[in-house]
């Protein structure tokens, strides 16, 4: 697969433009292959993981955790150096895809949201909405979805009764890509329509919605440990007698504790949660710190296995990793 597809598959799932300002997403080491056979997915690009990747021979590697947020020389004898080096000399490609798939509710950050089979389920803390027009153009044969060029990104479909009026709603940061997609087809587009609130987008940190039922708290906690495969979870605050609501933010959501129980969450789960953020959230009702690590790495695989299906051409292998922390 080219290179340029491949990316594009990436950021169609966790696109750059979600990503925070502080943060540092995309190519973090680049190369020189146009051609990607071999692709290795992990949680951290830490040394032992790379070693890892290239030993599977990797072309391409899709971390979640950036390699360094602040731009850095390779200026002393570390992991960080060692890491470059390895990378340059067998001319592997790491890309990040941090707070820019952390951010797309639709991708694999809400895949706790579909294994606890939550309804109404709806981002935790908005950072972004992505308003959705309607673009229409004319094509000699009636067409269907199927036949349109970024056809993953309409939102609604209608054509006109004799098939050759097509409307298309799309993201409004897609229509360029969906414009000239149609127009190397000849299919001229000859109007933007307007605007539909009721498509629009939320993107941001998080999510939260509700169990089918509400169930025993612990009922819920054996369900959710079996889900994480943990035999421990930590917990501040009083364990509601029933769950219902279940807010979570995987990765460092402390900060959001307060934000989600305040949402009426008769739990919230986390992956870091600091002593005082524990304190306060105490105080407004039950918090879960299942680890950061465990979160994220069920997320990455999560991913692997979406594109293990979708990228054809391409060998692509899971790298699993470790949690730093551990019970003894
Ligand atoms: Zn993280």
């Amino acid at each position: 697969m080219q290179l340029k597809e491949l990316i594009s598959k990436i950021e169609s799932v966790a696109p750059p433009e979600l990503a925070f300002d502080w943060d540092r997403c995309g190519i973090q080491v680049a190369g020189t292959r146009q051609e990607i056979n071999r692709m290795v997915m992990a949680l951290d690009p830490d040394e032992q993981t790379i070693k890892q990747c290239l030993s599977q021979k990797a072309q391409f590697i899709l971390t979640h955790h950036p390699l360094s947020i602040k731009p850095r020389l390779p200026d002393k004898i570390d992991s960080f150096y060692r890491i470059v080096k390895d990378l340059l000399k067998t001319n592997t490609i790491l890309y990040s895809a941090h707070t820019s798939l952390d951010c797309n509710p639709l991708g694999p950050s809400s895949w706790l949201a579909k294994e606890l089979r939550l309804n109404q389920v709806s981002v935790l803390k908005p950072t972004t909405t992505i308003k959705a027009v309607e673009l229409s153009f004319h094509h000699p044969l009636p067409v269907t979805p199927e036949d349109l060029p970024c056809r993953q990104f309409i939102l609604r479909w209608e054509q006109s009764p004799e098939g050759l009026i097509n409307s298309v709603a799309v993201p409004c940061n897609k229509v360029d890509l969906f414009i000239s997609g149609i127009k190397q087809q000849y299919w001229p587009v000859f109007f933007v329509k307007s605007y539909f609130p009721e498509l629009d987008q939320q993107f941001g940190l998080g999510f939260k919605g509700r169990l089918p039922q509400p169930v025993p708290f612990e009922t819920f906690i054996h369900l959710l440990k079996k889900i994480l495969g943990v035999e421990n979870t930590v917990l501040a605050g009083t364990p509601p007698k029933t769950v219902h609501s279940v807010s979570c933010c995987p990765g460092s959501g402390g900060d959001l504790a307060m934000d989600a129980l305040s949402q009426d969450s008769d739990i919230f789960i986390t992956g870091d949660l600091k002593y005082h953020q524990a304190q306060e959230a105490a105080r407004l009702g039950c918090v879960l710190d299942v680890g950061h690590f465990i979160l994220e790495e069920k997320m990455m695989f999560q991913w692997f296995t979406d594109l293990k299906e979708e990228l054809e051409g391409i060998d692509l292998k899971f790298i699993e990793g470790a949690s730093p922390l551990r019970v003894v």
